[in-house]
Formats: C-alpha cells, sequence, structure tokens
C-alpha cells in the first residue's frame, strides 16, 4: 500500500526547520516511499525531513531541488503521521516543531554504526601468563557475548595491551558488530504472580481489552499498594502475546531502578528506558530499535509518546493526575490527553493509574468515556493510614517553630518503636522570604517578580523562578541598616534545624530536588532512606511519588493549608490529590499508619474531605462549582501568554488582541485579560496572560488560529498558546 515515488517525480515533503509548509523535492536516485526519513536540502544545509505525500508542483519546477537520500531507518507510519498532524492541531503547533518531537535521537541517519568487540576464539596463546588466562576465563564466561576492549579488560582486571596481545594467536577474537542491538525478547509467562480476587477481576478485562484490538481508555483506580502496578504489568503482558508493543509512561522521578526490577521480574527481561537520564547513544538505539520492532516495552518520560512505535497496542499512563505530563515549555502538550490520542489511531488501549485521579479523567469515566476498574483494598495486611487534623489554633507553638507539640509527640512514638516519620512541607530551601526587620522590604529577585528563598545549604539567595542566585546581604539592600536582615517562614531545610533541635537522636534525611545533583543520586537517597536509613524524612512534594518506604508509618503534613490559598482553578483538586499521595506513604508494610494534617482550618471543605477518606464526595462537590462556573472539564480553556522587555508593549498587544476578539464571540467564548500573569516578570522579560473561556464543543483551535494568525510581532514579543492550561503562570 505504500506510495513509491520513483526518482525524479515531485514529492512534498516535511522538515524539522521551522517553515509552516510542506516543501517540494524531487524523489532520490533510489526512489523513495512515503512516510520515509530523507535528507535534503535547504539552503546551505542538509536537514532532516519526512516525505509526508507528492508534491504539489505549485513551485517554479525548475528550482526543485532533488532530495540527497533516503535514511536508513523505517519509514514513519501512516499511524504517527496522523498522530503528529492532530497533535499539532489540537496544541497549536506547526508540524516541523511536532515533528522535531519525533525525531529526538542523534545519528538517526546515520548508517547503522560499528563497534569492534573482542570474544573467546579457538586459539591458546604461546605463553600463558596469569593475566592472559584471566581475560581468557572473563570471555569464556560470557559465552558468545562480546565485549569492548574496555569492558573486557575491566572485567579481567588487566590493561588492554594484555587483551590486545591475545588477538595474534586467535585465543581472543577481535570483530565489528552493530552497536544498536536489539532489546532482549520479554517473556510474559516469566514471572506472573497469583493475583487476588479484586486484582484478578481488573486484570481479566484489561486483558479482554487488549485482545479485541480496538481502542479502549480504562480508569485504573486504587489506593497507593492497592496493586496497580502488578494489574497493568498483565495488560503488559497481554500485548506482549499479542505481539504488540507496551509504553508505560511515569512521572520522571518515579523511573527508578526499583521499578525497572519489577519489570524484570516479571518478563525476565529489563525493557528499553527513556528519559532524561539516558545516554545519547542509547537514545538513538532505543529509537531504531522502537522503530524496527525490537523494543517490545518502552518505560520512559512523557516524551516517550513520540518514538515510533510500529505496533503499538498499550500505554498505561501511571501516576495520571501528576502534573509533571503536562510539558510548560516548548510545545505545551498533556501527556496524558496526547496518550488517548495516539491509541485512538493505533487501535491501542489506555490505562490511566492512580490512586486519585484527576478531576478530568475522573468526569470521563462518570460520562462512561472511559471504562472504570477499582481496586478497593491494599495488597496484604496493609491498611489505609488513620487520618487526624491538628488544630493549629490550640497548639502552643513559639515564634519560629512549625511543629506542634502534638505532632512532636506522635513522632516520638514512632521513634521509640524504631518505625519512620515523614515531616511533609512543600517549600524548598531554608525559608521563603528574607525580610529586613528594620525596614520591612524583601529581597526581591532583579529580574522576575518573586522573592528570592533562602537556601543556607548553598548559602545564597536563590530565585525558584530563573534560578538566578546571590550571597546573602548582611546589610538591606532597600536601607542599607546592617544586621537586621532575618528569615521568615519554614522550608525544609529550616524544618531539620527544628527537627534537629527536638529531637537530637534522630537520624534527619531531607528530599528535597535541589539538595541532589542529579536524578540519580536522588534516587539513591531514596533507596538508602527505604532501607530504613533514616528515622526522620523531612520531604517537599517529591515525597509524594510513587516510592516505597516499607517502614514509614506516620505522616506529618505541617502546613495542610498551604495549598487552598490562592486562585488557581486546580488548587483544590492538587491539594486533595497530595495529601493523599503523601498520607499513602505511611503504613504500606505490616504495621499500620497514621497520617496528620496540621491546619489552621480544620473546617475547610478540602480539609474535611481528605480527613473523612470520602473521595467521590470531594469529586461531585468540585465538579459541581466546575459546572456551575463552566470550567473544564464542562467548559474549555486556552491561555494566551505575550511578554517581551517593554512592558507598555506587551500591554498593547493584549489591548489589541482583546478588542480583536470576533473569531472568539462568535463560538460565544469570552476572552478575559489581559493582565498581569501571576508571575509577571520572568528573566527581565513582561508577562501578559490572557484567558479564553469557551463551551465544549466548539471549535476552538481554529478559531483561536484566526485570532492569533495574522499578528506580526514586533521587537522582541512572544505570543505562546496553551490549550487546556493546568497551571496559570
Ligand atoms: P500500586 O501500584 O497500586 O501502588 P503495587 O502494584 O506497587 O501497588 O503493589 C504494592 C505492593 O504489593 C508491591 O510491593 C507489590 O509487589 C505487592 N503486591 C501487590 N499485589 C501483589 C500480588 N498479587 N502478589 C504479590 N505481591 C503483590
Ligand atoms: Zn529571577
Amino acid at each position: 500500500m505504500s506510495e513509491y515515488f520513483e526518482h525524479g517525480s515531485l514529492i512534498g515533503v516535511v522538515t524539522t526547520q521551522p517553515l509552516d509548509r510542506v516543501l517540494d523535492y524531487r524523489a532520490p536516485e533510489t526512489g523513495c516511499r512515503l512516510g520515509d526519513f530523507v535528507e535534503v536540502p535547504l539552503g546551505p544545509r542538509k536537514v532532516l525531513g519526512v516525505v509526508w505525500g507528492p508534491g504539489r508542483g505549485d513551485w517554479d519546477l525548475s528550482k526543485v531541488r532533488a532530495a540527497f537520500r533516503v535514511l536508513d531507518a523505517p519509514p514513519m507510519t501512516e499511524e504517527m503521521r496522523q498522530f503528529l498532524v492532530r497533535a499539532g492541531q489540537y496544541t497549536l503547533t506547526p508540524l516541523p516543531a511536532m515533528l522535531r518531537l519525533a525525531t529526538r535521537a542523534p545519528g538517526l541517519g546515520d548508517p547503522p554504526s560499528m563497534r569492534r568487540v573482542y570474544r573467546r576464539g579457538d586459539g591458546t596463546p604461546p605463553r600463558m601468563t596469569d593475566a592472559r588466562a584471566r581475560v581468557i576465563a572473563a570471555a569464556e564466561e560470557m559465552g558468545g557475548l562480546a565485549l569492548t576492549l574496555k569492558e573486557l579488560a575491566e572485567t579481567a582486571g588487566v590493561t588492554s595491551s594484555v587483551v590486545k596481545g591475545l588477538v595474534a594467536s586467535g585465543a581472543i577474537v577481535e570483530e565489528d558488530s552493530p552497536r544498536d542491538t536489539p532489546f532482549p525478547r520479554l517473556d510474559p509467562e516469566f514471572g506472573q504472580k497469583p493475583l487476588t480476587q479484586d486484582q484478578e477481576t481488573a486484570a481479566e478485562r484489561l486483558r479482554a481489552g487488549q485482545c479485541s484490538g480496538a481502542y479502549q481508555t480504562v480508569l485504573l483506580r486504587g489506593v497507593t499498594g492497592s496493586g496497580k502496578t502488578e494489574v497493568y504489568l498483565e495488560a503488559v503482558a497481554e500485548a506482549l502475546r499479542q505481539n504488540r508493543q507496551a509504553l508505560v509512561l511515569l512521572p520522571e522521578i518515579a523511573l527508578t531502578s526499583e521499578f525497572l526490577a519489577r519489570v524484570e521480574a516479571r518478563f525476565g527481561a529489563r525493557p528499553a528506558e527513556w528519559h532524561s537520564g539516558v545516554t545519547m547513544t542509547e537514545r538513538r538505539r532505543v529509537w531504531r530499535m522502537v522503530a524496527e520492532g525490537h523494543a517490545q516495552m518502552v518505560i520512559g518520560a512523557r516524551s516517550a509518546l513520540f518514538l515510533p512505535f510500529q505496533r503499538l497496542g498499550l500505554i498505561v499512563v501511571d501516576e495520571e493526575h501528576d502534573t509533571s505530563y503536562k510539558q510548560e515549555d516548548g510545545v505545551l502538550y498533556n501527556a496524558r490527553d496526547m496518550a488517548v490520542l495516539r491509541a485512538s489511531l493505533s487501535d491501542a488501549q489506555v490505562v490511566l493509574a492512580s490512586a486519585t485521579p484527576s478531576l478530568e479523567s475522573w468526569a470521563n469515566a462518570q460520562a462512561g468515556k472511559y471504562d472504570k476498574l477499582t481496586l478497593t483494598s491494599r495488597f496484604g495486611p496493609a491498611v489505609l493510614p488513620r487520618m487526624g487534623a491538628i488544630d493549629m489554633r490550640a497548639e502552643d507553638l513559639p515564634g519560629a517553630r512549625w511543629i506542634s507539640p502534638s505532632l512532636a509527640g506522635a513522632v516520638r512514638k514512632r521513634m521509640e518503636t524504631g518505625e519512620q516519620a515523614l515531616l511533609f512541607l512543600n517549600r524548598r530551601g531554608y525559608a521563603p522570604v528574607t525580610l529586613c526587620r528594620a525596614c520591612g522590604a524583601q529581597v526581591a529577585c532583579d529580574h522576575c517578580d518573586a522573592r528570592m528563598v533562602e537556601h543556607r545549604f548553598l548559602k545564597r539567595l536563590v530565585c525558584h523562578q530563573c534560578g538566578e542566585s546571590k550571597p546573602v546581604p548582611t546589610a538591606c539592600p532597600s536601607c542599607e541598616v546592617d544586621g537586621k536582615m532575618a528569615p521568615v517562614g519554614p522550608g525544609v531545610e529550616r524544618l531539620a534545624e527544628e527537627v534537629a533541635d527536638l529531637f537530637p537522636e534522630a537520624r534527619v534525611a531531607v528530599l528535597s530536588s535541589d539538595l541532589y545533583g542529579t536524578a540519580r543520586e536522588l534516587k539513591a537517597q531514596i533507596e538508602a532512606i527505604a532501607g530504613g536509613g533514616a528515622d526522620i524524612i523531612i520531604g517537599t512534594q517529591l515525597v509524594a511519588k510513587g516510592h516505597n518506604f516499607p517502614n514509614l508509618t506516620l505522616v506529618g503534613v505541617i502546613d495542610a493549608d498551604l495549598g487552598l490559598q490562592g486562585s488557581d482553578l486546580r488548587a483544590a483538586e492538587r491539594t486533595f490529590q497530595l495529601m493523599r499521595q503523601v498520607a499513602g506513604r505511611a503504613g504500606r508494610a505490616e504495621a499500620p499508619g497514621e497520617a496528620l494534617l496540621q491546619t489552621f482550618q480544620p473546617e475547610h471543605p478540602v480539609i474535611r474531605a481528605i480527613l473523612g477518606g470520602d473521595e467521590e464526595a470531594f469529586w461531585a462537590a468540585e465538579l459541581d462549582e466546575r459546572r456551575a462556573a463552566g470550567m473544564p472539564p464542562f467548559g474549555r480553556l486556552a491561555g494566551v501568554i505575550l511578554s517581551g522587555s517593554d512592558v507598555a508593549q506587551v500591554f498593547d498587544l493584549g489591548t489589541h488582541l482583546a478588542r480583536h476578539d470576533r473569531p472568539l464571540r462568535a463560538l460565544g467564548a469570552q476572552v478575559y485579560g489581559p493582565a498581569p500573569a501571576p508571575i509577571a516578570r520572568v528573566r527581565g522579560r513582561h508577562r501578559v496572560r490572557l484567558l479564553v473561556k469557551a463551551p465544549k464543543g466548539v471549535a476552538l483551535q481554529p478559531a483561536l488560529s484566526d485570532w492569533v494568525g495574522g499578528l506580526r510581532l514586533k521587537g522582541d514579543l512572544r505570543l505562546a498558546l496553551d490549550i487546556d492550561p493546568q497551571s496559570f503562570f
């Protein structure tokens, strides 16, 4: 079926260059097929492109140039092309930018590169030494498997010249082998666990869906520890049996070696990985093997959605409510929604797994658009933690202290029984504010509309918007009085000081993203804590994400009110999810857990819903409010962020847009703004926001393109459109 273009015929090519058009070329000498990756000339350069169809021929034919060559990679499938087009239309992203997302692997066009490897041969060396014997033994141990020079030398504990010395006699054979090797086969029957009744029912439904070979989205709900992972791995197993590929998306931070080990235990081999920690050569290998069908399963962060799967059967979005699925710069897409789109084009199944689903997914399940599967209890003896509030109005706390006597007492009890306690505070650094006690001025970032946060660990003030930092001043930058600068409010580092005071004998670990250089270090720390390396854990929202601390039985939330303030539409939903997730950390193994929330508003509906554990009631109330306000999922939102160095220019553009809103009004949509964005200045650029609210079911994207399409942006003005904004930066 794949269309073939003979040498010299006109082809239309989409390139990765920011040109909003399919370009005409002539097919290269070898001819080419629809979907082929090609290298084409563009001005003086060679660029990557994909054959998108026949050429349009509306270009001066004498100027049409020939494509250089077809790359040695399987052509892009029809589904994938459809996916890029539709995702681009949805997010209002030009096709070339979408194509860049789909080709994020270096050296795609290179011939399959070879590397020199060494393995045991038949020969015997004329003279045997101890070092030589070690090399031969090491090579024999590898069986037929070949190693690089460095690997073999290291395994044998010798220098590489010893290995080389063995080549002449044929004791060791030197040869070239392709670098991009296939991933080992996964065996769906390898380590299947007996499931509980509840789990088996859910797994059976997923298997049946997978076998049907039709598109389907399933919301898999269940408290942390109920076995959602076990259950969706059964869907993966079924996809493997059907000879289809499976993709499991996780928030980046949850991509741990613990998780990989679990998958290996289930299927007997490691799957492919795709995330920011993967090396460039490995990326290339994963991309190619996925395209060739030699990677059956990929575990990855959101961008794995754009890998060139050939027979995609399943996409799991684990922790589907997680905000990190929304890409916040470049192409603004929500991986959860794009997973559903991609699956619908590939007749694949989507499993959205969460203990605390997003309101959108919950509403889709209620409306019958998604199937719903629920695991009701935790696996094994673990039970849900008891939840309680500590009413801070009744607690006796001196200034600059945040751990109430009640909470401190509860922590002490856990320590006496050798269990772990977690104190949760979603604030990085030492203190959120640095204030001058003489004039009241706060230290702000010079480039952003944000206060600087003291990080004592770094001995600096840091801007959490742009990362700019400076030493903590001794004199006030505003009134110049010396020695009056003081930290105000708690961050995790300051909390650690208080804990050290209260529990001098405790081993304390602070888990905060800025304290670890790399994701790897952080993961190592998490594993050490899980193994019992700390008595008290102090953590930011990092700890809420799917880690398993078997000995943790108490969670104390320092400021449960923190997320309730602010004008964010999703504040209540986020707080609810975060608190439930954090509380879900307690009591995973045999010991029952307890979660205590310090709050000044114990009667707030969100706090009450968390304490009561009445999830259905919370969602229902939240949905009612959204319905009344015409907010998602009952209406649609789009954000427009304008930015530039000249504040007047930015506002003028905003006002112009707001006045010329005819294409939107025609749909019954309203435009709000321009207003300063919640963060009104970042890196010296002023930011202004407009918000578009439209009824559900209207063609919002074409109207938006109409609205902003004709604009000429002067100077350094920039415009970014955000469909379904998640946060209101
Ligand atoms: P969730 O994904 O819902 O948080 P998991 O799938 O991670 O839950 O399960 C929690 C723990 O219970 C894991 O350590 C898992 O290995 C174990 N577990 C769950 N179901 C079973 C089962 N049927 N047999 C053995 N262990 C199980
Ligand atoms: Zn800044």
